[in-house]
């Protein structure tokens, strides 16, 4: 099973490095595909350029080799819509089971997404805690049955209401945010310790977050 996720990575930081590594372990995960928005159409507050995106996050996984950097979003001039991503993502690895990775904000914030009631037929989707949002709320979700809800273990599947299943998994939660980030560096506050060296390195010499 391969796991696609999809961010802005607006600097990816640990908190989505070890989410990724976690849902590695817990299913198993062959790879983990991290898909860098290009044009993100809810996403554009304070949006460094796509290229250095990219690039950060090609060196935030640099040395796992369970982890593949996708452009398949970066280097198109348009909007990043997932629906897409996904379809071109299951011809780019045919035979292999494709699953769509993300945290539970992002999974409450899917009704605005483009067409995402075809996502939720498309593929399998795997929902992770994300702090400081408790776990219950995905019960908020319009596609959730919730007459059908079990969610005690670390790993559980819960109904949706088209009749398909996604995964829950509890993984150790890590408060680390972009927002929180860039914040930090707007006010010349130090981010080290909440992503690797390398993207801190990265942020600092291409001058980026900083008020122009
Ligand atoms: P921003 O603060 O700019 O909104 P973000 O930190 O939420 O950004 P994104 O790149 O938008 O990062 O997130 C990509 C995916 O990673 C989303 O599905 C999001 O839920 C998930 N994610 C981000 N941070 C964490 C975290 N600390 N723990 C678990 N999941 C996370």
């Amino acid at each position: 099973m391969i796991g696609l996720f999809g961010g802005t990575f607006n600097p990816i930081h640990y908190g989505h490095l070890r989410a990724a590594e976690e849902l590695r372990e817990m299913f198993p995960l062959e790879k983990v595909v991290f898909i860098p928005a290009n044009n993100p159409p809810l996403k554009r507050d304070a949006l460094a350029p796509s290229h250095h995106r990219f690039e950060m996050t090609r060196l935030a996984i640099t040395g796992n080799t369970d982890f593949v950097l996708s452009d398949i979003e970066s280097k198109s001039e348009e909007a990043s819509y997932t629906v897409n991503t996904i379809g071109e993502m299951k011809r780019q690895y045919p035979g292999d089971t494709i699953c769509f990775v993300l945290g539970l904000d992002a999974f409450l914030e899917m009704p605005k997404w483009f067409k995402a009631d075809e996502i939720l037929v498309n593929v399998k989707l795997l929902v992770m805690t994300r702090p400081p949002i408790p776990m219950e709320k995905i019960k908020d979700s319009p596609y959730i049955d919730k007459d059908n809800i079990r969610m005690n273990d670390r790993l559980s599947q819960i109904r949706l209401k088209n009749g398909r299943h996604l995964s829950v998994a509890h993984i150790t939660p890590h408060n680390i945010s972009s927002t929180e980030i860039r914040q930090s560096i707007m006010e010349g506050r130090t981010i080290k310790y909440l992503l690797p060296e390398s993207v801190e390195s990265y942020i600092i010499n291409n001058e980026l977050y900083k008020i122009r």
